[in-house]
């Protein structure tokens, strides 16, 4: 009886490591073997430039403000409006 178990042990063992060599085989180092990138994430998530106080957040986050037929974009209104205010691109 217990050379079967011993049988048994050695199948399992052969089936979790062929199992495992075939992950590893399938997906040869996707994404460094980590979660699955969510598509398209990536390039809405571009960061763009507040002009007002410099900083950088992401566009499809930032506010943005038409001007002169290009857009700018701030990180809040708060900004926008500062901006607007001192006269746009005009101002320094
Ligand atoms: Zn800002």
């Amino acid at each position: 009886m217990a050379f079967l178990i011993r049988v048994a042990l050695a199948v399992l063992a052969l089936y979790l490591l062929w199992r495992v060599c075939g992950r590893l085989l399938r997906s040869p180092g996707v994404n460094g073997g980590g979660r699955p990138v969510d598509p398209g994430s990536r390039s809405v998530d571009e960061l763009v430039q507040d002009p007002f106080c410099k900083l950088y957040v992401p566009r499809r986050e930032a506010v943005v403000l038409r001007e002169g037929g290009a857009d700018v974009f701030f990180c809040s209104a708060a900004c926008r409006d500062s901006y607007v205010q001192r006269g746009g691109r005009h101002a320094e």
